[in-house]
């Protein structure tokens, strides 16, 4: 039996008696569209908003460096140079595996970057003790696609603080790529992060390799998504489903070397969107 004041739940009524203000309405419009335009794209839609820079403003947001001055996101870009590095007592090996996996991605995309592997900078040694804690907390750790808590402590690196001081050391005269001995503090179980308005990439040594380097020297070229986000882009070959996508740009697929149809056309156009009459950035 109804009571008379009893509170029926929302998720009940009929939509038909649900009544909003005009201003409701209007909000609930806009949200609906610029959700469709988040989930959904079409190809030549994709391609243009990355060309006209409109999927990615914020690559060119301002950034900070720790002593306060400020740098147009994305600046490095006209230097056309990208140097690789390992932080002290990380294996060369790995470090010329990364370096040999930023080029690939680089001559794949016909972009006219150098990549350079140059011993670690002595200005560079001071920003990794800045941005690394050496006792770090207990940590979970990702291993063939699920994560196990290690119960150790091994050190943990702060990729906003790394960037901070080395804004300061080098401003926007080349980006980088850098190999370190640590875990990250956020999100802890990400095997490489990078960060295009600076130029910075930073590249766990237990997990780097080619295929690590090349997606996050995707990432650090300003494609800064995976394949899943829109949820499909209509006019490329793809699955349905985002898990059904075997790309170098999705998550937890390492062994995946080739980049999608669409991060490809979107870095292209990303690019292309940079040059103007003087400045070129193709081969
Ligand atoms: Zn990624």
């Amino acid at each position: 039996m109804m009571v008379e004041n009893e509170k029926i739940p929302w998720y009940s009524l009929n939509p038909r008696q649900l009544h909003f203000g005009k201003w409701t309405w209007r909000f609930i419009k806009v949200a609906a569209v610029i959700f469709v335009l988040s989930a959904f794209s079409v190809k030549p839609l994709w391609q243009f908003g990355w060309r006209a820079h409109l999927y990615c403003p914020e690559q060119f947001f301002p950034v900070k460096s720790a002593k306060g001055k400020s740098f147009r996101g994305g600046d490095w870009v006209t230097s056309k140079k990208i140097i690789v590095y390992g932080a002290p007592g990380t294996n060369d090996a790995l470090v010329y595996e990364t370096a040999e996996g930023l080029r690939n991605i680089v001559d794949e995309l016909h972009l006219d970057i150098s990549v350079q592997l140059v011993p670690c900078p002595k200005d560079a040694e001071y920003s990794l003790i800045a941005a690394t804690h050496p006792h770090g907390q207990v940590a979970s750790q990702p291993t063939a696609h699920k994560w196990i808590m290690t119960g150790k402590a091994i050190s943990r690196f702060d990729l906003d603080t790394f960037i901070a001081h080395r804004l300061d050391a080098r401003g926007m005269k080349f980006a980088e790529m850098v190999v370190v001995d640590a875990q990250f503090t956020n999100p802890d179980w990400a095997w490489g992060l990078t960060d295009f308005p600076s130029g910075t990439a930073v590249l766990q040594q237990g997990e780097t390799g080619r295929e690590l380097a090349r997606h996050e020297g995707t990432h650090l070229l300003g494609y800064d998504r995976h394949d899943d986000f829109p949820y499909y882009v209509f006019g490329y070959p793809e699955g349905w489903l985002p898990s059904q996508r075997a790309t170098l740009m999705m998550l937890l697929t390492k062994d995946t070397p080739q980049l999608s149809p669409r991060a490809h056309d979107a870095v292209i156009n990303f690019w292309r969107g940079l040059e103007t009459k003087k400045r070129r950035y193709f081969k």
